[in-house]
């Protein structure tokens, strides 16, 4: 089947453009709306469902001032701030600690409905090793994206979905928008900006696979390939962390599906196949220390041949506990968690849940200042936080200075339409490759294949090293991607920032020589170099590609 190659082509203007509509987009959209800009949010998906906030989420973390020592702006700064989060104290206290409060009342004005004790107190609860009870627990999680997206286009905030993004413009020094295509229809667009807020999700997780082997079976949203990191850089900003920034987990065997903060907080016990509870060996706090811990730990077992299986039992848990995990939190994060469970035959309270280490997905940060502004001028950072809250009120303190800087200036900068006619050819060339041609899914299988082999969960120089040569040769066959249809242009389109995305973090990897900060160990350096306090960077310059270290100050 062929499609018409379309040749609409749309240009249109703004002041603060918002690239992807997750939890990261809709804070930094709505935060420079309230300060008076025009506001467009361009997302891949549909602003309703998109993103990782899009198929629900059950907790939401935020210091309430209530305590100084754990639950203040203090308490907040003190444990997200340094390399491994890639921020410094500043960019916590400005664009997380101070925000979460005011996130809370804009979610509930919206309809969020936080669960709350019998005295009317939220119900809060701590996890993966935070000092404070800091999650306020969701009772309709399935919703929170909608009501959002509501507000959005109550507030008059342009939206464009179903809209790829594929590269930046640049005027000089200067961001000056980026173009991309409809996923749908195959128009061209054009969009010209004064200040972009770049918010296409920090987690890549189609890099590596778990043990279905599905790429779309996954603990993370599927549809974040790289395009944050990967649009900044071919634009001259500086990204690091690609080599601490990664994500894993525990999953249900065989589902990709969230759920371990609520399992884990509410007290939940992972044993291995010899009925042990063992997590005390890896963290003091056991199952409730950090996700790297457990799942290093998990590792660990299975390394020592005390697993698979892997079993997280919750049947000592309370009656009202095991009724809020499983009928409220574990729906609420993923709504099809009760057709697992009933198509397993099990429930939380008289079966233990059989989990699996989940593939990794790859990230990598944007480095900024302390207004969240990139080297490139003009172009701000709003995925500088994990995990919800931390995505939406990033996004927002990032949309605050988006507009601000927007709002001072006169004109838009000027476009480079030699760089948008070459773009143009690029995106849809694989709509004419002639013959079988090799179809998108074959060719991010391919990357897939190297990445779970070479960057799994233990990695070492030699190893990466023959990675890299392998992405080459994959990257030689870019050309023959074939795509049939708009939707597998935009797979051909994805595959193309995932491979540039794997080879970014695997050149990043190799220059990270020591284990202990990361998701992964480096069979090659075992322990941890308290030296190496510092981020792993790289950026181009005048087309070369350049790698160093930097200390957060
Ligand atoms: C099922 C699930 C449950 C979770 N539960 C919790 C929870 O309970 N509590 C918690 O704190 N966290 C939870 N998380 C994590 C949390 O939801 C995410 O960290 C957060 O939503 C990330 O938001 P983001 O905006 O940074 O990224 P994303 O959600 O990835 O948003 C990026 C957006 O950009 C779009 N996009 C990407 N590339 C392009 C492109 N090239 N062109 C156009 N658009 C593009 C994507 O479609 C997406 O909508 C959960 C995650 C999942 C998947």
């Amino acid at each position: 089947m062929t499609t018409e190659i379309s040749n609409a082509s749309q240009t249109i203007n703004t002041d603060v453009l918002v690239l992807g509509g997750g939890a990261a987009g809709c804070g930094a959209a709505i935060a420079a709306k309230e300060r008076g800009a025009r506001v467009l949010i361009v997302e891949k998906g549909k602003l309703e469902s998109s993103g990782a906030l899009g198929g629900g989420n059950d907790h939401f973390a935020a210091q309430l001032n209530t305590d100084p020592e754990t639950d203040s702006e203090q308490a907040v700064v003190k444990f997200f701030k340094g390399i491994q989060n890639g921020v410094t104290s500043t960019h916590v206290a400005k664009g997380l600690a101070s925000v979460m409060p005011h996130m809370v009342q804009m979610l509930e004005e919206v309809g969020v409905d936080f669960v709350r004790n019998p005295d009317g107190t939220y119900l809060r609860t701590s996890g993966f090793g935070q000092p404070g009870a800091w999650f306020l627990n969701i009772r309709n999680g399935q919703y929170v994206k909608r009501f959002v997206a509501k507000k959005i286009r109550g507030m008059g905030i342009d939206v464009l979905d179903h809209v790829m993004v594929t590269r930046l413009l640049t005027d000089g020094n200067r961001v000056a928008g980026a173009v991309g295509f409809n996923v749908l229809d195959g128009s061209f667009y054009v969009l010209k900006a004064k200040t972009v807020v770049m918010a296409l999700g920090n987690a890549n997780p189609r890099v590596t696979t778990n043990s279905t082997r599905n790429p779309f079976n996954t603990w993370l949203y599927p549809w974040g390939t790289g395009s944050h990191v990967v649009m900044s850089y071919e634009a001259g900003a500086k990204i690091l962390n690609l080599d601490l920034n990664q994500q894993a987990t525990l999953l249900p065997k065989g589902y990709g599906a969230p759920g371990m903060n609520g399992i884990n907080s509410m007290g939940g016990h992972e044993l291995n196949a010899l009925g042990e509870r063992f997590m005390g060996k890896y963290h003091p706090m056991w199952e409730n220390g950090p996700r790297r811990n457990q799942v290093l730990g998990t590792y660990q077992e299975i390394v020592e041949g005390k697993a698979p299986p892997i079993l997280l039992d919750m049947r000592h848990l309370s009656k009202e506990d095991l009724d809020l995990l499983e009928n409220v939190l574990m729906p609420g994060d993923k709504a099809t968690y009760t057709d697992y469970m009933t198509q397993r035959g099990i429930s939380f309270a008289t079966h233990p849940l059989e989990a699996e280490l989940s593939e990794i997905a790859f990230g990598g940060k944007i480095k900024m200042d302390e207004d969240f502004e990139s080297n490139l001028r003009g172009l701000f950072s709003g995925c500088n936080f994990f995990a919800c809250s931390g995505a939406m009120c990033g996004g927002y303190a990032a949309g605050i200075e988006a507009a601000k800087e927007a709002g001072a200036m006169r004109d838009i900068p000027v476009t480079d339409s030699e760089a948008v006619e070459k773009e143009r050819e690029r995106i849809f060339q694989p709509l004419s490759v002639s013959g079988e041609g090799l179809n998108p899914r074959s060719f991010e299988d391919a990357i897939r294949q190297v990445m779970d082999y070479y960057m799994g969960y233990i990695r070492n120089e030699q190893g990466m090293l023959i990675a890299l040569e392998k992405l080459a040769l994959i990257e030689s066959y870019a050309d023959d991607i074939r795509a049939k249809d708009y939707r597998e242009l935009m797979r051909a389109n994805e595959a193309k920032h995932l491979l540039t995305h794997c080879k970014l973090t695997t050149r990043a990897v190799i220059e990270r020589k020591e284990s202990g900060r990361a998701i992964y160990r480096r069979s090659d350096y075992p322990n941890l170099n308290p030296e190496m306090n510092e981020c792993v960077v790289l950026w181009q310059e005048n087309g070369t590609s350049k790698i160093g270290f930097e200390v957060l100050e």
